[in-house]
């Protein structure tokens, strides 16, 4: 049975409002998203034949301010998956506190069977077609699955062409030297990071010594699995979609990310020490933090409790189901929820618009220490009610995320 993130994104909103007893109203309100727009993207590919794509841009809420969220290419994209990012960027944005809703975007693309000039003509034709329901004060998008900065810097020379002017704050995400901030890149890894760090002092645990396996090597994947490299952490596992290497006494990251950051697969990496794994079984291989930075419904009813760790650090959107969320909180796993774990990139996102609008740029250091405060006080407040109530963090997290909204609501009415 394939999951329907929408509906697992319904089904956490009911986990939660039946905790919180909240206003049947205000759960009928969320489980809806405010609009969603389908655009076909006609290219002319390099031989000259005609390709449709299909794409989507959906804003669940903007009742906290302009909607934000990234865009994903991916031949896997459906309106549902889109439906559910955008509400999931609701929350965290909400949970840490950012004055922006939550949006989401996708094209049903396999980028990697574009050339550089086709995926340029995909990005432009895309923003062109989004172009009424995006802006700085509208929805702001950014970089998610497959998409870069220099995809960014497209989307915002589309949008500016249009407008007659430059407007740097239509995405984040972008290059320095357009407008985006310094640190954004590795964002969402360090925000990882830091809650991981939170954690393991709140557990007794020495950073260090944790071993570690992570799913995706991508920016989220690859940027946590350097940061705790460094720190001296043995990392066991890696995958891309390719597959995953493995090796008990701990891989050498650098390597591997010299190698796949020339294009190159994890699958086609040679060291005879490491053995192959696929991501399936990577999941339930023995560790103490378990990273999945890749895609959601990949921790699920079936494999749950196969997992052995001590924290699962949720770096990407989704990848535990409801079903599985429960089944890992009775075995006493930790589960830090997407959207605490990896709220680091849309953090600095906020700081990149505000940048943008203010046209004033912050040093390196400003960002990282004002990520850190921004991810460690939603971390403590998420870990003082999951102790206060016994609950998850998930559930901990939605509480908070979900009363800001609800209260907002509240405040301002359904119009008319
Ligand atoms: N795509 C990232 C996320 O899922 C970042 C979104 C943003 O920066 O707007 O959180």
């Amino acid at each position: 049975m394939v999951l329907n993130p929408f509906e697992v994104a319904k089904k956490q909103i009911d986990i939660v409002a039946e905790e919180m007893e909240l206003d049947p109203n205000v759960t009928k309100y969320l489980k809806r998203v405010e609009r969603s727009l389908i655009v076909s993207i006609p290219i002319v590919m390099d031989d000259g034949t005609l390709e449709i794509f299909e794409g989507y841009r959906v804003h669940h809420s903007t009742v906290r301010g302009p909607g934000k969220g990234g865009i994903r290419f991916s031949p896997e994209v459906t309106l549902d998956e889109v439906k559910a990012l955008a509400i999931w960027m609701t929350w965290k944005c909400s949970l840490l506190n950012l004055p922006l809703g939550g949006a989401k975007g996708g094209v049903c693309v396999d980028p990697r069977k574009l050339s550089f000039r086709e995926l340029e003509r995909l990005t432009r034709r895309y923003a062109s077609e989004i172009i009424n329901i995006i802006g700085p004060d509208i929805d702001i998008p950014a970089p998610d699955v497959n998409t870069n900065a220099q995809i960014m810097a497209w989307i915002m020379d589309t949008y500016s062409m249009n407008k007659g002017r430059s407007v740097p704050g239509v995405v984040t995400g972008k290059p320095i030297e357009i407008g985006g901030s310094v640190g954004r890149e590795p964002a969402t890894g360090m925000g990882l990071y830091y809650v991981l760090e939170a954690m393991c002092e709140k557990l007794g645990l020495d950073l260090k010594t944790q071993k570690i396996i992570i799913q995706g090597f991508g920016n989220v994947g690859g940027t946590i699995a350097e940061l705790l490299y460094k720190e001296g952490c043995k990392i066991l596992a890696v995958s891309d979609i390719s597959g995953g290497l493995y090796y008990s006494d701990g891989l050498e990251i650098d390597k591997l990310l010299d190698w796949t950051q020339k294009g190159n697969y994890l699958n086609d990496y040679k060291d005879n020490r490491y053995k192959k794994i696929t991501n399936y079984d990577l999941l339930t291989t023995e560790c103490d933090v378990l990273i999945p930075a890749a895609l959601e419904n990949v921790i699920i009813q079936k494999n749950a409790n196969d997992i052995k760790c001590k924290i699962v650090l949720e770096g990407a959107n989704g990848p535990v189901t409801p079903e599985a969320d429960k089944m890992l909180f009775e075995k006493g796993i930790h589960v830090i929820p997407d959207i605490l774990a990896n709220g680091g990139g849309v953090c600095v996102s906020y700081f990149e618009y505000v940048q943008d609008i203010r046209a004033y740029f912050w040093e390196l250091d400003r960002i990282n220490k004002e990520l850190k405060k921004i991810m460690l006080r939603a971390f403590e407040e998420v870990y003082e009610i999951s102790k206060e109530r016994n609950i998850n963090l998930r559930t901990a997290a939605y509480i908070i995320a979900v009363s800001r909204i609800a209260k907002a609501i509240e405040l301002r009415g359904i119009f008319p």
